[in-house]
C-alpha cells in the first residue's frame, strides 16, 4: 500500500458500542467472551490460526446495475480441523444479512454476536469441513459508484462485505465468480477463466488463486477501458476510467515500462519468479491510497499514474516509486505476509526500500542519495521530533485499530532504519538474507523477530539490541558535536555525544559519515556510534574545519544540534557547499534548528531567499521552497508576512523566468501561487488563471487551474465567486467537477457559509470522500482564515475519535493535520492542550496523533 496525498472511500463501520450491546443481550453467549469482541481481536485470531487448516473460499457475488440494490453473495468455505471445534467467522453486518448457513448438507443454527458468526463445534468434524453461506454483502468496503465498484479490504475490512476469517495469517485459495451487468469490465486476483452472457447479466469465473490473506483478495467491476501491452513476453493490462484520450496515450507506455522494469528487477533481486501468474492493474479516480498491492490486480489512484504534461520531476519520480513500491509487494507482503498487522511496517519498509533501488537506474540524472534523504527524513522528523512520536513496531490488540499504525514513522523512518540494517550486513549479505527469508516463508507468514533472528546469524553486531532501540521504542537521539583544536589549527578531538530527549537513557547504535567541511570541499569521516560518547579518532590532525555536519552524507538519523560555528557558517555560506547531498542534509538539519529556535525566522528567511537563486539541484530547490512556505505561513505573523511579501514574490517571479524546464518552472510557479499576497502578485496570478497571461515554457492542466482558482478565492479577490463558478463550469473531468463543487463552500468569503461547510463534516455521509474533506479543511483553516477558523479547532479535535472509528487508515492523522496546519495562535494551542487535559482517557495513539499534528502550532505559539 502506498501512502499518497489524495484518497477517498465510502465507508461506514458499525460503532463498537452498538455491537457490544448486541453481544451483551445475546442470551446464547452468557458472559461476554473477549475473543468475541467486535472487530478482530488477537485472541480470536490466534485461536483460529491454530485450528483452521487448508482454507479455501469459493465466492460468488451478484452485482446489480443499480447501486441502491444489494449485492447478493454466496460462499463455500472449505477447511480442515484436527478435531471438532467452534468456527467463528467475522461479518460486521446486521444478522438479517445472513440468509442461510449450512455445514456439509445440514442447515446450522449459527449464533451471531458482535460482528461474528459462530458455528458450534457440534456442527463440525475432524478432517474436511465445508460450510455454505448465503448472504447480502455489506457495502462498506465495496466502494460502490454508479457505474463501477472496487473492493478495498485492507487492513481487516473484508468482513464488512462477506463472512470470512479476516486475519492475515489465515491464507486461503479463492475461487471467485461474479455476475455483473453486461458491458461491465471485471478484474480480480485470478485470471479470467470463462465468461457467459445471459441477457442483462454476464457471469465471469476466475481461476483459483494461490494462498493469499483476506486483505489482499480483490476485484473491481464496472465501466472501465482496458489498455493492453506486451513487455518481455508478458501481457500487462491497465484498467482505467480516464476520459482524456491524449492523457492516456501520453502516459501508457511509461506506465507499462515502469511495471515491466520493476518486475524484472525484483525477479533478479529476490531470485524468485513473479508468483501470481497474470499482471493487471486498475486506475481508480480518487482512490484512497497511492496504490494497493492486490496480487495480480494492483489498484492505483489514477491521479498518481496519469500525469499532466506539466508534471514535475517529483511527480515523475513519485509515479515510478509508487509503481515499484506496489510491485515489490508482490514478494514482500503478498508472497511473505506479516503474521499480524503490528508488523505491517515490514512490508511497507521493504517496498519503499526496494522501490528506491528500482527507480534509480530510470532516473540517471537524479542524485538518488539526496532523493532518499529528502523523501524520508523531513517527514519522519516531522513526527519523531514531536511529543506524539510513535515506535515503528506497536502493539495491536484488535485489527479494527490497525489504521492508527500507519504514518510517516512506518513509511519514512523505517526505510532509514532498514538502510542502517543493510549497512550492518553489507548489500550482498542483506540481499541474501532477504532471499532466504522469502524462500523460507513463501505463501506463509513471518514476524519481525523471525527476520531479525534470521539476519542475526549473518553479522557479529547485536541485532536484537539494535532492533530494540530503533524499532520497539519511539523517538530519536539528539546528537551534539564537540570540536577541539590544537594551537597549530588542526583538530585535536572531535566527539559526538548522544542523548535521549525523552529522558529514558536509550542509546541508538548507528553508522554515519561526518562531513568535516572547508571552503571548497568537505571530507567524509566514517563513524560507528555505539555508546553515549563517540570519539571520532580519524578526524584528529585534520585542518580546522569551517563546519562539521554529523549527517553529512545523509546516513545518520536524529536531532543534530549544530555547534555555534557551524550554524554561523551555514547561515552565511550554505550555498557554497559544493556537494548537493551535503547541502540538502544541512538544510534538513537547519530546519530542525529553526524549530528548536536556535536560528531565528528572520535569519532563516534571509538565508533561503539569498541561496535559492544559487541552488543548482532541483530537489534541493523544492526542499528549500517548501521550508520557505512553511516558515512564511507558520513563523511569521500576518503583518510581517505582508512586509516580507514584495521581496519574496519578486524572488519567485524571477525564479519562474530564470529556470529552464517545465518541471522547474512549475516548482517555482507553485511556490508563488502558494505564497502570493501583494495586490500585484495576486492580480498577476488571476491573469494567469484567466489565460490572459502566458508563461513561456509552462502549460497548465485542469488541476493547476483548479488550484489557482481556490488560491484566488481564499485571498478574496474581487469577483472570487465568479472565479469559482467559472472554474466549476470550465472543469471537464466529472470526478474533479464533483470534488470542486464539494469544496466550493469552504472557500466562501462569507464566514457563515464556511461554518456550514465545516458543520457538514459532523455527519459521516459527508466525510466519505476523504480527499474532498481534507481539501475543504485545508482551505477552511488556511492561515488567511486563521482567526475565524479558531472555532473549528475544538470540534475538529472532538470529532477525531469518531473519524478514527469510521474513516480510512490515513484519515485521522490527515484530518488532524489539516485542522491545525493553518493555526499559529496561542488560543489554538490552548484549545489543543485543553482538549488533551479534558480527555485523559483518549487512546494513546490518538493522543500521539494530536500531539504530532499540533507540534508546529505549539512551537509557533510559544
Ligand atoms: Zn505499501
Amino acid at each position: 500500500m502506498a501512502n499518497s496525498d489524495l484518497k477517498t472511500r465510502v465507508n461506514v463501520s458499525l460503532p463498537r458500542l452498538f455491537l457490544w450491546a448486541i453481544a451483551a443481550v445475546n442470551p446464547c453467549l452468557g458472559a461476554i467472551d473477549p475473543s468475541l469482541a467486535p472487530g478482530v481481536p488477537e485472541s480470536l485470531a490466534r485461536e483460529r490460526a491454530e485450528v483452521i487448516l487448508s482454507l479455501r473460499y469459493e465466492l460468488s457475488f451478484a452485482i446489480p446495475d443499480k447501486r441502491t440494490e444489494a449485492v447478493r453473495g454466496s460462499e463455500t468455505i472449505r477447511f480442515a480441523l484436527r478435531a471438532p471445534h467452534r468456527v467463528v467467522l467475522d461479518f460486521a453486518q446486521p444478522r438479517d444479512r445472513v440468509r442461510s448457513v449450512r455445514v456439509g448438507d445440514k442447515p446450522v443454527e449459527a449464533d451471531f454476536a458482535a460482528g461474528h458468526l459462530i458455528i458450534p463445534a457440534s456442527a463440525t468434524k475432524a478432517g474436511e469441513n465445508a460450510s455454505r453461506i448465503e448472504f447480502l454483502a455489506g457495502n462498506d468496503s465495496l466502494n460502490r459508484n454508479d457505474d463501477f465498484l472496487y473492493t478495498l479490504f485492507v487492513p481487516a475490512r473484508a468482513h464488512f462485505a462477506w463472512p470470512c476469517f479476516d486475519q492475515p495469517d489465515l491464507k486461503a485459495r479463492y475461487s471467485l465468480t461474479l455476475d455483473v451487468p453486461s458491458g461491465w469490465e471485471v478484474v480480480a486476483n485470478g485470471a479470467e477463466l470463462e465468461r457467459a452472457a445471459s441477457g442483462e447479466t454476464t457471469r465471469v469465473r476466475f481461476a483459483e488463486t494461490p494462498p493469499i490473506p483476506t486483505y489482499l483478495f480483490a476485484f473491481a467491476a464496472g465501466k472501465f477501458r482496458v489498455e493492453t501491452a506486451e513487455r518481455s513476453g508478458r501481457t500487462f493490462r491497465m484498467f482505467h476510467r480516464e476520459t482524456d484520450v491524449r492523457k492516456v496515450a501520453r502516459n501508457r507506455d511509461a506506465i507499462f515500462d515502469l511495471h515491466a522494469r520493476a518486475l524484472a528487477w525484483l525477479e533478479d533481486y529476490t531470485g524468485i519468479k513473479y508468483p501470481w501468474g497474470k499482471f493487471d492493474f486498475v486506475l481508480i479516480p480518487s482512490f484512497q491510497f497511492g496504490g494497493m498491492e492486490h496480487p495480480g490486480a494492483i489498484f492505483y489512484n489514477a491521479a498518481s499514474l496519469l500525469l499532466d504534461e506539466s508534471a514535475t520531476q517529483n511527480q515523475l519520480l513519485g509515479r515510478a516509486n509508487t509503481i515499484s513500491h506496489e510491485t515489490s509487494h508482490m514478494w514482500f507482503g503478498d508472497l511473505v505476509t506479516m503474521r499480524w498487522f503490528n508488523d505491517v511496517w515490514m512490508k511497507e519498509v521493504m517496498a519503499n526500500f526496494l522501490a528506491a533501488k528500482i527507480v534509480n537506474p530510470s532516473f540517471p540524472e537524479i542524485n538518488h542519495d539526496l532523493r532518499f534523504l529528502l523523501a524520508h527524513y523531513p517527514s519522519a522528523y516531522a513526527i519523531d521530533r514531536t511529543a506524539g512520536a510513535n515506535p515503528i513496531r506497536q502493539n495491536l490488540e484488535n485489527l479494527d485499530e490497525a489504521g492508527v499504525l500507519y504514518g510517516a514513522i512506518i513509511y519514512d523512518k523505517a526505510p532509514v532504519v532498514v538502510r542502517q540494517l543493510e549497512m550492518i550486513l553489507g548489500e550482498q549479505g542483506f540481499r541474501d538474507g532477504m532471499r532466504e527469508y522469502l524462500k523460507r516463508y513463501s505463501f506463509a507468514n513471518a514476524t519481525w523477530p523471525d527476520l531479525v533472528q534470521l539476519l542475526g546469524t549473518r553479522t557479529p553486531e547485536n541485532l536484537a539490541a539494535w532492533s530494540h532501540a530503533w524499532v520497539d521504542l519511539r523517538g530519536r537521539p539528539e546528537l551534539t558535536t564537540h570540536l577541539r583544536l590544537e594551537p597549530n589549527g588542526t583538530i585535536s578531538s572531535l566527539t559526538l555525544t548522544q542523548r535521549d530527549p525523552l529522558g529514558r537513557g536509550i542509546l541508538w547504535p548507528q553508522h554515519l559519515q561526518v562531513a568535516v567541511g572547508y571552503a571548497d570541499h568537505a571530507e567524509s569521516v566514517a563513524v560507528s556510534i555505539q555508546g553515549a560518547v563517540t570519539n571520532v579518532s580519524s578526524a584528529r590532525g585534520r585542518k580546522a574545519p569551517l563546519f562539521v555536519l554529523p549527517n553529512g552524507d545523509g546516513l545518520g538519523y536524529g536531532m543534530f544540534v549544530l555547534d555555534e560555528q557551524t550554524r554561523r557558517y551555514l547561515a552565511g555560506h550554505i550555498e557554497d557547499i559544493p556537494d548537493a547531498l551535503t547541502r540538502g542534509s544541512a538544510w534538513v538539519d537547519l530546519w530542525d534548528n529553526v524549530l528548536e529556535a536556535r536560528l531565528t525566522r528572520g535569519e532563516f528567511l534571509d538565508l533561503a531567499t539569498r541561496s535559492l537563486p544559487k541552488e543548482s539541484d532541483e530537489q534541493n530547490t523544492q526542499l528549500i521552497l517548501s521550508y520557505l512556505s512553511r516558515a512564511f505561513w507558520l513563523l511569521f505573523p500576518p503583518r510581517e508576512r505582508i512586509a516580507r511579501a514584495p521581496k519574496l514574490e519578486a524572488l519567485l517571479r524571477e525564479g519562474i523566468a530564470r529556470v529552464r524546464t517545465p518541471s522547474q518552472k512549475s516548482t517555482w510557479f507553485n511556490a508563488f501561487r502558494d505564497m502570493a499576497l501583494t495586490a500585484d502578485g495576486v492580480t498577476w496570478l488571476e491573469r494567469v488563471w484567466r489565460r490572459e497571461q502566458k508563461i513561456e515554457g509552462l502549460t497548465f492542466a485542469e488541476t493547476d487551474e483548479i488550484t489557482m482558482a481556490l488560491e484566488l478565492a481564499v485571498r478574496e479577490v474581487p469577483g472570487w465567486q465568479q472565479i469559482l463558478d467559472a472554474q466549476r463550469d470550465r472543469t471537464q473531468n466529472p470526478d474533479r467537477k464533483s470534488e470542486f463543487e464539494f469544496v466550493m463552500p469552504a472557500l466562501s468569503a462569507d464566514a457563515s457559509v464556511r461554518d456550514q461547510a465545516f458543520e457538514r463534516f459532523r455527519k459521516i455521509e459527508n466525510r466519505r470522500r476523504e480527499p474532498w474533506v481534507l481539501l475543504s479543511m485545508h482551505y477552511l483553516n488556511h492561515p488567511l482564515r486563521e482567526e475565524q477558523a479558531l472555532r473549528f479547532v475544538a470540534p475538529s479535535l472532538e470529532l477525531l475519535p469518531e473519524i478514527q472509528r469510521t474513516g480510512d487508515i490515513f484519515f485521522p492523522e490527515r484530518w488532524m493535520a489539516s485542522a491545525l496546519a493553518g493555526h499559529r495562535s496561542p488560543a489554538a494551542a490552548k484549545t489543543v492542550r485543553d482538549f488533551l487535559a479534558r480527555h485523559p482517557n483518549l487512546p494513546e495513539r490518538l493522543r500521539w496523533t494530536v500531539l504530532s499534528s499540533a507540534d508546529d502550532l505549539f512551537r509557533a505559539a510559544r
